[in-house]
């Protein structure tokens, strides 16, 4: 909805000299920017983004129709605007809007939350919005607004009602963390980790540790790095670039050293907290937000009472069917940790069996079967009772193989896993799925849900 700026103001702040603009027009107040004609307002300066499929150049007429009060262009339109109507051209708009979401963020005098890292950003963000909603009202990443278009998308929804904002910050290649850190200019950066996730595209782990780093080599050098210290290839590259104030968290040491009870309780500085989310990763998850509250100096005490926290569909869910059959579903996304966090929770959840349902893992390059291997070998160490395995690609193969000699199963076609986990289920059993999401296991628990 917001900002709230004249045509004037947008002119300064994207340095152009608006020429053909009468004062009158340079006068009008935009109540917000828009990308989408769909959820255009009227008063909104509609600003046209082109990507790969979409050209927002193409919609300027819908957009006049619908109450734009000016455009911000890169390139001439095919549509007649109405005379005089005010056009603002600039030689990239992705910048223009990105200009305008960082002036807007900058209006705010309030914590900015960065959070980013190989595995467990969505969910480490959700941590921190719930424990800053104890205390304040709070502006968090929506979906997956988490790129060079989501994160402005975010802070322009920022307002005067909001005490804090998280901002989730991915990354699929280098440049794209620092691109956003200058935008947003958090005063608190979080990197949760550095590991696989995405190792195609940046080669190896040491790069994507610099990619993941490009956060605090941008951010202020007043603000506060919080850090994940059971992850030495993060502290070793943080140090390599970042010598301000940090706090380290993890369950091996740290500033902020959390001792696991048990997959539920979670024990720091002497306090005791229910695990919003269970299982070791989440817990280290948690242990960032209680970083963040503990340098915002917010009383993590009323935590010890709980807190409930909803993840977004396909992450971290439990699923609870007759016959106390228990469904772990992580079909969101997978990643070798991911794997293997998911894999160990999995055999930590007292039942009767435990049953891996898994799928492949996406965009590793060349180190793809020696990843999918070393799943196959987790669930072989931790003695799983089945595996089946949804052979969308090659790579099943690798799982299947690393598993050896426990016994797997891999099938071709969703419904065929659906019919053989309806087969080999009994009562107590507790099944985790999990692949990348392309692989759409999501479909298998749907369908096996409803079968219950
Ligand atoms: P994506 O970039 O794919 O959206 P993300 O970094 O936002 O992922 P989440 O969505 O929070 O991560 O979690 C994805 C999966 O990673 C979860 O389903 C869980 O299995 C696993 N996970 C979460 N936190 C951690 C962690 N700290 N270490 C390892 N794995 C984790």
């Amino acid at each position: 909805m917001m900002p709230r700026a004249t045509i004037a103001q947008l002119s300064e702040i994207l340095a152009l000299s608006p020429k053909n603009l009468s004062e009158k027009a340079l006068a009008t107040l935009a109540t917000g920017i828009s990308t989408d004609t769909r959820s255009l307002m009227p008063g909104e300066v509609f600003l046209a983004l082109r990507g790969e499929n979409f050209d927002g150049h193409k919609f300027v007429r819908s957009a006049v129709e619908k109450g734009a009060i000016a455009i911000i262009t890169e390139r001439d339109v095919d549509d007649k605007l109405p005379a005089d109507f005010p056009e603002l051209r600039v030689a990239d708009t992705l910048k223009a809007y990105q200009a305008i979401a960082s002036w807007w963020r900058d209006r705010f005098p309030i914590p900015v939350i960065a959070v980013t890292g190989s595995f467990g950003k969505t969910t480490t963000k959700e941590l921190i919005a719930a424990v800053l909603s104890t205390k304040g009202r709070v502006l968090k990443t929506q979906a997956n607004y988490n790129n060079e278009i989501g994160v402005p998308k975010t802070l322009l929804e920022l307002g005067p009602e909001h005490d804090f904002a998280v901002i989730e910050m991915a990354m699929r290649g280098r440049g794209q963390i620092a691109e956003l850190t200058q935008i947003a200019h958090p005063t608190i950066g979080v990197i949760t980790n550095v590991g696989t996730a995405h190792i195609g595209i940046l080669g190896t782990e040491e790069a994507i540790a610099q990619a993941k780093c490009e956060l605090l080599a941008e951010i202020s050098p007043t603000a506060v790095a919080i850090l994940n210290q059971d992850n030495c290839l993060l502290m070793e590259t943080a140090a390599t670039v970042w010598q301000g104030q940090t706090i380290t968290y993890g369950l091996e040491g740290g500033d902020l050293r959390g001792e696991l009870i048990n997959l539920e309780t979670l024990r720091v500085e002497g306090l005791e907290f229910p695990l919003p989310l269970p299982g070791r990763h989440n817990a280290q998850n948690y242990l960032a937000a209680l970083a963040v509250a503990k340098v915002l100096q917010i009383d993590r005490t009323p935590l010890t009472a709980g807190l409930s926290v909803t993840l977004p569909e396909g992450r971290a869910k439990r699923y609870e069917l007759p016959n106390d059959i228990v469904i772990l579903d992580e079909t969101y996304n997978a990643g070798l940790e991911s794997m293997l966090a998911a894999l160990n929770l999995l055999a930590q959840t007292p039942g009767q069996r435990h049953i891996a349902v898994l799928g492949t893992m996406k965009e590793l390059g060349e180190k793809s079967s020696q990843l999918h291997r070393q799943v196959g070998a987790k669930a072989r160490e931790l003695n799983l009772d089945a595996l089946l395995i949804l052979a969308d690609d090659p790579q099943a193969e690798a799982i299947a193989q690393g598993a050896e000699p426990l016994p797997s199963e891999c099938f071709k076609t969703h419904a065929d896993v659906v019919k053989r986990l309806k087969e080999v289920v009994r009562e107590g059993d507790r099944i985790l799925f999990k692949a990348s999401h392309s692989v759409g296991l999501d479909r298998v628990v749907n369908e096996f849900r409803q079968l219950e």
